[in-house]
């Protein structure tokens, strides 16, 4: 297997051929370093013959990077210019891929590369990954992805929601967002996105990358976060209802829980008293809880004893 990487000289001509020009609303930047794309690679531990989820493949610095890893990739892009590119450019670095019968999924348009052993080594779906409900094949065991900058949290927390297959993610994201994903309860930048990764996943910062292996170069540094699929916590509660306290409690980060609660539980006395039976201190802070705390809290607010 002889798959070649995008170099800095060659993802600016070819953006130029194609009349690419990155932008901000779709957090286009993309990655020019290929020591970049392999440790992204390795990080992600993807192995022969896996089935990877990629979330905007842009040019396909990281598509190529996933493909010399004999992984199986199905690239999720909104636009529709690189989303067309994308089977082109993988056919010239990979060899012997021929494309195959392209069907539509779920309403939307997809163009598949198979290989000569039958295995489709690229699938491209031409959609909004927010939108995105099933994905074609076999389900993908990993998410790796370098995520566009404005939904990298919603597509990263959608996803594993909706594909419970997904048994890691790798994924770049700005810096400061790293940072609240892998957030401990008690630390500054806990917050609501930490304790969402934490219902699925146990998550970990694993490596700071600098702003100039993109182009265009944003404004921002950018971080690694290698998230592993754990059980969410026991509850009879529904994810759904564990979710709307965590909202609650950090709507107002310096409000007590009890008041921030108030009117999720129809009064504050009701809040306290979810709280009272949930272990929780009415005066404490969302930012000190864990996920299995708010968990609790719902399981009482649901319903409340006695
Ligand atoms: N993977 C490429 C790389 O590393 O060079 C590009 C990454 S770039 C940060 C983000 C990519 O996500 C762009 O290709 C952009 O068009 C795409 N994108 C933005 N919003 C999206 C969405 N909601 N659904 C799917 N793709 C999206």
């Amino acid at each position: 297997m002889s798959t070649s990487l995008l170099g800095p000289a060659e993802i600016r001509a070819l953006a130029e051929r194609a009349g690419v020009r990155p932008t901000k609303t779709l957090g286009q930047n993309f990655v020019l370093d290929a020591g970049t794309v392999r440790k992204i690679v390795r990080q992600a531990d993807v192995g022969p013959g896996e089935r990877v989820v990629e979330v905007g493949p842009g040019l396909g610095s990281l598509t190529l990077g996933l493909l010399e890893a004999d992984a199986d990739v199905v690239a999720v892009e909104i636009d529709p210019v690189l989303a067309r590119l994308l089977p082109g450019t993988v056919a010239e670095h990979v060899p012997g891929l021929t494309a195959a019968q392209a069907d539509d999924v779920d309403g939307s348009p997809v163009v598949v590369l198979r290989d000569a052993d039958g295995r489709d080594r690229l699938t491209v779906v031409l959609r909004d990954a927010l939108e995105v409900r099933e994905l074609p094949g076999k389900p993908p065991v990993a998410l790796v992805a370098n995520l566009p900058y404005n939904v990298s949290v919603p597509v990263l927390l959608t996803f594993l929601e909706r594909f419970d297959s997904l048994e890691r993610a790798l994924v770049m994201v700005q810096a400061e967002v790293a940072d609240r994903l892998a957030a401990p309860p008690g630390s500054r930048t806990y917050g609501v996105p930490s304790a969402k990764a934490a219902w699925y996943t146990h998550a970990r910062r694993t490596a700071t990358v600098g702003r100039s292996v993109f182009w265009p170069v944003p404004n921002v540094d950018s971080a690694l976060v290698r998230l592993d699929r754990r059980e969410p916590p026991s509850t009879t509660a529904a994810r759904e209802e564990v979710f709307a306290v965590v909202d609650a409690a950090f709507a107002q980060r310096r409000k007590m829980l009890r008041p921030a609660l108030a009117s999720l539980a129809g009064s504050a006395d009701a809040a306290q008293a979810a709280l009272v039976a949930a272990g929780v201190d009415p005066q404490a802070r969302g930012e000190r809880l864990d996920i299995e705390a708010f968990a609790r809290i719902a399981e009482h607010l649901a319903s409340p004893a006695g």
